[in-house]
């Protein structure tokens, strides 16, 4: 990867609550208040260019609503989202790939369509002819052939179909794509193989990402940075290398004692106790207390702050 140091995006106390009240009749019938749930709670990460950053959690997390803000389909609550400049001088945009290849294509058109797509919206092409040399390029670029844009979503497995995503996003030359959960909906074997297309286009292309997952095996091999996500709130990022190495928030340990080890199968894996607590009511103080088992008294009224460490991780724990 060709990380530079410079912030392709910086995401500055980032917030989005989403107002999830009952219809006004409602309300006035059954004498409800206001309801509303905070999805993303005072968010912070630097995305370096050419870098990638993984945003890591279970479902209900916040990572997706994060995703989302950052590409523009939600607006943010408070804080700021701000992209550095591109090398056309404008600041970046970001093209996000879908967990659901199948559901993010369009069934009734052809591949050569889909790809096309941006290229004639976008004007990035001025003949027909310039469009299909394009999508012939793009197809090749993530392994597939020329002759498959002949085909529609149908036709493909569920890896082959993710592929055309990553083709449909490429097509508006971005330098920048969100990634959310691109590989969980594929078989193992599979996911390696597109994991693999991610990290060459982003060498050969110079693509800074965004990649958001619940598994942290997965991000490993793509990310320099990672921040675990729970409720909402950043609880541990740091270096990757760090991260696995030395794990300092017990959300994080527990995340890694879920990864199955091929040097020791018979271990015996703790899974994460309990349920993540509905974000409509979260539990006082560490908002991680109900299922932690380092848990003490000051940890149901304090809510421990994100502190830097000499090894450049941040965490919020009381105990770390
Ligand atoms: Fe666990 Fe307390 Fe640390 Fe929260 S602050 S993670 S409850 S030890």
């Amino acid at each position: 990867m060709n990380v530079t140091g410079a912030a392709a995006l910086e995401v500055d106390r980032l917030d989005r609550v989403f107002d999830v009240s009952s219809p006004f009749l409602n309300r006035v019938l059954y004498r409800q208040g206001r309801r509303y749930l905070h999805a993303v709670n005072d968010v912070s990460f630097t995305v370096p260019k050419g870098g990638c950053l993984s945003l890591v959690g279970e479902s209900g997390c916040g990572k997706s609503t994060v995703a989302r803000l950052v590409t523009g389909i939600y607006r943010p609550s408070a804080g700021e989202i701000r992209f550095a400049p591109g090398r056309s001088g404008q600041p970046l945009s970001a093209q996000m790939i879908f967990q659901d290849p199948y559901a993010s294509l369009n069934p009734r058109w052809r591949v050569k369509n889909i790809i096309a797509e941006p290229l004639r919206e976008l004007k990035l092409r001025d003949t027909e002819a310039a469009i299909s040399d394009r999508v012939a390029e793009l197809l090749t670029v993530v392994g597939l052939s020329v002759a498959d844009g002949e085909k529609f979503p149908h036709e493909f497995s569920g890896g082959q179909r993710q592929r055309i995503s990553i083709a449909r996003a490429l097509a508006s030359e971005p330098e920048f794509l969100v990634c959310d959960e691109p590989t969980s909906a594929l078989d193992v074997s599979v996911q390696a193989q597109i994991l693999n297309l991610m990290r060459r286009l982003q060498d050969e292309l110079g693509l800074t990402y965004l990649f958001i997952s619940h598994d942290l095996s997965v991000v490993r091999h793509m990310s320099d940075r990672i921040a675990v996500m729970y409720l909402g709130r950043i609880v541990e990022q740091a270096e990757t290398e760090v991260l696995f190495a030395d794990p300092k928030h017990p959300y994080t340990r527990l995340l890694l004692e879920t990864i199955p080890d091929v040097n020791s199968p018979n271990r015996d894996r703790r899974t994460v106790a309990g349920e993540v607590p509905s974000p409509l009511a979260p539990p006082s103080g560490c908002t991680f207390h109900p299922r932690c088992p380092l848990a003490q008294n000051r940890c149901k009224t304090e809510r421990p702050a994100l502190d830097s460490k000499s090894d450049g991780a941040s965490v919020a724990c009381h105990f770390a």
